[in-house]
Order: structure tokens, then C-alpha cells, then sequence
């Protein structure tokens, strides 16, 4: 089955990308580092539909496949590095918004010689492709890409559908997120139509935490601050260290802490082992931290942003919160008045 997708993005762009993937026949695709389901899940799933066409799809990461989404169909052929001699004709950059995020695997002397796709849906997405086919309104990246693969009039598989559905399913946190509109709910039922395991996904992406990870969860939440409507948590080398957590996993904090009741604007701080420490940002619907992200040379969406800066844990909070308190001043009188919130501020206020 074909889906019904319609996106908020010229017709034209979308003749363009097709007629890109219609005549390129080995297309590298690039997930973003540390990647996620969406990244993951619309690579893969564009792979099985190129192959359906007689393209040869290379897919490359700089960063391993997270075990919560290593099951999706064609995840081992991933590769972390891509040789200049590999033969390829086109480039697609998947779930990103800028080139820094190909994580180096695009290196300009080479891949500049190849025409490059863009498919994304970040609001701060510069428009670094030949063909940009970007919506920023769209709850992931999934949602652009199905309207790709209907316009090459190529039918979904359960295979496919499963790969677009971890997408989705991530990206909206399992369909929580207020972008979550009638259509994405559409799409996602079209995806188990077309034989999406959507059990499978819920219970394999979204609800299989590994053992290290949740152990880091009790290192953040532990560390856990709260400051008014801003709520933020550091996570110290030394502790990653002691609990085999390596740079490139992703705790998933920022989500973690975007549930903090309190809180309307929320921060987590991991500290790497090569002296920056990624930041991840989220926030309440109606409160904006994209800006701050791209402040810093990161990016995202309004409600959920990242970004790395050099430094310490110390310096990085004294750069980042000053800035999520800008944003919470935006609005002022809003969420929990200033006495209640002292009292969460003192006795949340551990560390
Ligand atoms: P994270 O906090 O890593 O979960 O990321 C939240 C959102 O921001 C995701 O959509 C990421 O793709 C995006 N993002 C994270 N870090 C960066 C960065 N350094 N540059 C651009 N976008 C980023
Ligand atoms: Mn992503
Ligand atoms: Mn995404």
C-alpha cells in the first residue's frame, strides 16, 4: 500500500528529490551521531525502498546503531567510515540539520562532487543540500520521507512501515509530543495498515531501557535541580566512567527530564571525555530553546535542542542556564507562582 502523506513543502521540491533517487543508482545515506530511532529508522527504511528500484543504498554512521533500534531490518550494514574510493553517485543527509551533523563522514572533497539530498524536519535546518526537502512542521523526519517514497510510487512493506514507525514513534515519544496532529495519527495508522509492527516497536525502542542506561538515569536523577520553572541535572565523566557508558551513548536525558511537572524549560549536561560537554534541551510547548541551541552551534526544534560546548560541567552551566532563564523571563507569570517555586527551588536544590 502507498501512504497519503501531504507535506508543507512544494510539489517541486518533492519532483526533484524523486528524480534524484530515480536516476542516482548507489546513494550513500548519512544518520547523524549519536543517532536515534528517526535518524535509524528513515535511512533504513529508505534503503529497503531504493533497493525495491535497483539502487545499491550505502548506509554510514560515524557512531554504532543503538541497541533499541539494531533489530530494524538492515541495521548491520551500517558503517562507520566511508573510504573516498567507495563508488557512489549521490549523498543524502537524513535527520539533520546542518552538514557538521554527518559527524565527518561527509568530506567535501568528495562528496561535494556528488549531488546531495537533505531530508529533514528541523526548525533550524540551514538548507545545506542541492535539494532541501525539509518541513519543519512535521513531527519527524519519517513524515517527509513517506511523501518521498510515494511520489516514487513505491508501496510500503511491513519492513518499511516498521522502520518509519521507530521514526515516528521516537521522535514523538511515543506519539506524546504536541506536534502529535491527526495526521501523524493517520500516518501512523496507514504504517500498521501496510503491517508495521507497532507492538514491537513500543516494546523494542521505546520500552527496553538497557541496564546501564537506567543506572544513568539514577546519576542524573539523583543530580537532579530545580529552579523555579527551570529544571536541569549534570552528569559527571567520573560517573560514566564507573558505569562503562561510553561518548556516543545517548542516555536519552533530555527526555527523561522533560517530564519534570514543574518545569517548563529543562537542561541536562554530559560531560565528554574530549573536554565539552553535550547539552540537550527541551521544553514545554509555548517556550522556545531552538534558539539557544543555535546560540551555541547546535540546533533542533523549538521544544527539544542540543548543542556542545568546550569547557566543564561548571562552565557550561554558567553558559547555558543563564540563557533558559532568558527564555522563562519571555514569560513571565505563567506555571507556578514565586513563593511556590522558591519552596521546589530549596528543597529540590541538593547539589
Ligand atoms: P538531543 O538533546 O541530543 O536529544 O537532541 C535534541 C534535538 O536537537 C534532536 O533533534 C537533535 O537532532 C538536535 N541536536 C542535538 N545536538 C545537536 C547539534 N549539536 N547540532 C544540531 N542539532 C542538534
Ligand atoms: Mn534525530
Ligand atoms: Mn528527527
Amino acid at each position: 500500500m502507498t501512504t497519503t502523506m501531504t507535506s508543507s513543502f512544494p510539489a517541486e521540491i518533492l519532483h526533484r528529490a524523486a528524480a534524484l533517487l530515480e536516476q542516482r543508482r548507489r546513494p550513500l545515506l548519512i544518520s547523524h551521531p549519536r543517532p536515534d530511532g528517526d535518524t535509524i529508522g528513515c535511512a533504513l527504511a529508505l534503503r529497503l525502498a531504493l533497493l525495491q528500484i535497483g539502487s545499491q543504498p550505502l548506509l554510514a554512521c560515524v557512531h554504532p546503531i543503538p541497541e533499541n533500534v539494531a533489530y530494524l531490518p538492515g541495521a548491520e550494514t551500517y558503517v562507520s567510515d566511508v573510504p573516498e574510493d567507495v563508488d557512489i553517485d549521490l549523498v543524502i543527509a537524513v535527520d539533520m540539520s546542518d552538514l557538521s551533523r554527518t559527524g565527518g563522514i561527509y568530506k567535501d572533497a568528495w562528496c561535494g562532487k556528488f549531488p546531495l539530498l537533505v531530508i529533514d524536519h528541523h526548525a533550524t535546518n540551514d538548507a545545506f543540500g542541492d535539494v532541501n526537502l525539509v518541513d519543519p512542521d512535521a513531527a519527524a523526519t519519517a513524515l517527509p520521507l513517506a511523501a518521498l517514497i510515494d511520489a516514487l510510487g513505491i508501496p510500503l512493506t511491513g519492513d518499511m512501515a516498521t522502520c518509519l514507525l521507530a521514526a515516528v514513534l521516537t521522535d514523538t515519544r511515543g506519539l506524546r509530543t504536541s506536534n502529535t496532529s491527526p495526521e501523524v495519527l493517520r500516518f501512523v495508522g496507514q504504517l500498521i495498515e501496510a503491517g508495521g509492527d507497532y507492538a514491537g516497536v513500543m516494546e523494542k525502542t521505546l520500552d527496553s531501557i538497557p541496564y546501564r542506561q537506567m543506572r544513568g538515569w539514577a546519576v542524573a536523577l539523583d543530580r537532579l535541580q530545580l529552579d523555579g520553572q527551570l529544571a536541569w541535572a549534570t552528569f559527571p565523566l567520573a560517573e560514566k566512567i564507573a558505569l562503562g557508558i561510553e561518548d556516543h551513548d545517548d542516555l536519552d536525558l533530555g527526555n527523561l527530564l522533560s517530564r519534570v511537572a514543574e518545569a517548563k524549560v529543562m537542561v541536562t549536561f554530559l560531560e565528554m571525555r574530549d573536554g565539552t560537554v553535550k547539552v540537550s534541551l527541551r521544553s514545554r510547548p509555548g517556550y522556545n530553546v531552538a534558539w539557544i541551541a543555535k546560540v551555541l552551534e547546535g540546533g533542533g526544534h523549538h521544544q527539544a535542542a542540543g548543542c556542545s560546548v568546550t569547557g566543564d560541567l561548571d562552565a557550561a552551566q554558567a553558559r547555558v542556564l543563564p540563557l533558559a532563564r532568558q527564555e522563562l523571563a519571555q514569560h513571565p507569570g505563567e506555571g507556578l507562582g514565586a513563593a511556590d517555586s522558591a519552596t521546589f527551588a530549596r528543597v529540590s536544590a541538593r547539589r
